[in-house]
């Protein structure tokens, strides 16, 4: 046993739909623009340009069901409802029709952004870590296992705020596919299990406040609700 000056954390993890256990939570990968309407909104090429990754800490994981406070240094916060992937076994230079393997499960995830804090980043050249990587800025459902033989291709995604419908889209508008993702980003770094992968947002991005109630989900993976304070 590894003598620590002090006790160290426990794991962030992620309920999983239908079981008492929790999904322990290693990083967390996202991918920017992986639906054309999101990244034409964004003022992005909606051309199929290779999709780039950034990284949450994995603390910032949060369960559906939560009050969180309004984010700080921000007078701008979005929601970006994602399907997210559950790694369950190691790869590193995965083949794209070997991802399904090492895949545990799928959920409903929001990667919320300080929009304000990333459009300065993008124009200064600067790192986009304080606008996505701050406390509480993923929530994820509890996660679904995988059933069958393939990744989902196709299904409703959608977000509401206060009830007010903001993004309705199909998992099939994806620019790049659950398989392509996960092979892409095994590229960069060995996966392992506990990775979650955050796979893009579709277009209808926009602000959050105080008071506000979240909601949102995927055909087939359940609903995510998330409130601020
Ligand atoms: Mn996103």
């Amino acid at each position: 046993m590894t003598d620590y000056v002090f006790p160290p954390a426990e794991p962030a993890s992620v309920a999983i739909a239908g079981s008492a256990a929790r999904f322990p939570v290693r990083r967390i990968f996202c991918v920017g623009r992986n639906y054309a309407a999101h990244a034409i909104e964004m003022g992005g090429d909606p051309e199929r340009e290779a999709p780039f990754f950034f990284t949450k800490p994995s603390d910032a994981v949060v369960d559906s069901g939560v009050t969180i406070p309004y984010p700080a240094l921000t007078s701008d916060v979005h929601h970006e409802i994602e399907l997210v992937v559950a790694i369950g076994k190691a790869g590193f230079e995965i083949a794209e029709d070997e991802t399904f393997d090492h895949v545990w499960g799928y959920g409903v995830g929001i990667d919320l952004t300080r929009r304000d804090l990333q459009g300065e980043a993008k124009k200064a050249g600067r790192p986009w870590d304080w606008a996505k990587g701050f406390d509480n800025s993923a929530p994820c459902a509890p996660l679904h296992e995988k059933v069958g033989n393939d990744h989902p291709r196709a299904g409703r995604i959608w977000l509401a705020v206060n009830g007010e419908l903001r993004q309705d889209a199909d998992l099939s508008d994806l620019v790049w596919n659950v398989a392509e993702i996960v092979a892409i980003c095994s590229r960069a770094v060995e996966l392992r299990a506990g990775d979650l992968i955050y796979t893009g947002t579709p277009a209808g991005v926009g602000p959050v406040a105080r008071g506000d109630v979240v909601t949102g989900g995927i055909e087939g993976f359940g609903e995510i609700e998330l409130r601020l304070e």
